[in-house]
């Protein structure tokens, strides 16, 4: 794919391998704009993500990368920041970056994407679980923030689902990314997971298309060999819906370009 703006590095303690690793796989598969967005530093949960004191290293091997591979790829620089209410950080916000991704992984807390605490999905009503996320999703978006809604409906990840239409519970947190002109990235992380298919599903892929609101792709990748592993099906999952253009961001300001 064309465009790939979500990828990690070894230095949120939870992935693998090294930057030009990514960016060598990046280029292999004929990736024109490749972008880190590395876990950012909160108050919360450190183990998980940067630590501050890492912050100037980060963004520094990534602007090195990009002049090491200028004639070969264009390297963008971001954050993937939680969006946890009273913790988003003015260090972060501030950071001279292409782009931030909002990301809701916690609940109240709870670290609903790790298996560790998987538990907690039979003590509470399944469709209260999904309805607390989207409306996390829904405030991370009315925050003005990020330009990136990382992984829109991550809260499927272990396929529970809910009992209510889906469309229903995510339409306040669509119309509010509509109105702060956010992008919606199409994630293919949850190729990796249980769930077996893309960020966001086809069906709300398709409201998000008829609200208008622009596109973007992304790996996800925590190893070089996630970056672009189901690159075919999500691209196609855009053009299926009608998407022809997907969006790049420089400085925060987003660009679109053909698919
Ligand atoms: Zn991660
Ligand atoms: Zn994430």
């Amino acid at each position: 794919m064309i465009v790939d703006l979500h990828n990690h590095t070894v230095l949120c303690n939870h992935a693998q391998g090294t930057i030009d690793q990514y960016i060598e796989k990046a280029i292999k598969e004929g990736t024109k704009i490749f972008g880190f967005s590395e876990h950012a530093p909160m108050e919360f949960d450190p183990k998980y993500r940067l630590a501050f004191s890492q912050m100037q290293a980060y963004e520094n091997s990534i602007l090195h990368a990009q002049k090491k591979y200028k004639d070969k790829i264009e390297i963008l620089l971001g954050y993937e920041v939680d969006y946890i209410e009273g913790y988003v950080d003015q260090r972060v916000l501030n950071a001279k970056v292409d782009y931030l991704i909002g990301s809701v992984h916690f609940i109240d807390k709870w670290g609903f994407d790790n298996p560790e605490f998987i538990g907690k999905y039979e003590d509470e009503n399944i469709d209260e679980i999904w309805q607390k996320y989207f409306d996390a999703i829904e405030k991370m978006a009315q925050s003005g923030f990020f330009q990136i809604v990382g992984h829109f409906d991550l809260i499927k990840v272990f396929k529970f689902m809910p009992n209510t239409n889906i469309l229903n519970i995510a339409q306040k947190a669509l119309e509010a990314i509509k109105k702060a002109d956010m992008t919606l990235e199409i994630n293919m992380a949850g190729y990796r997971k249980p769930i077996a298919e893309a960020y966001p599903s086809r069906e709300l892929l398709e409201a998000a298309f008829a609200l208008d609101i622009p596109i973007t792709f992304s790996s996800d990748a925590h190893e070089p060999h996630q970056v672009s592993l189901y690159n075919n099906e999500i691209v196609s999952l855009a053009k299926a819906v009608g998407y022809t253009k997907c969006a790049t961001f420089k400085n925060k300001q987003r660009k679109m370009i053909e698919i």
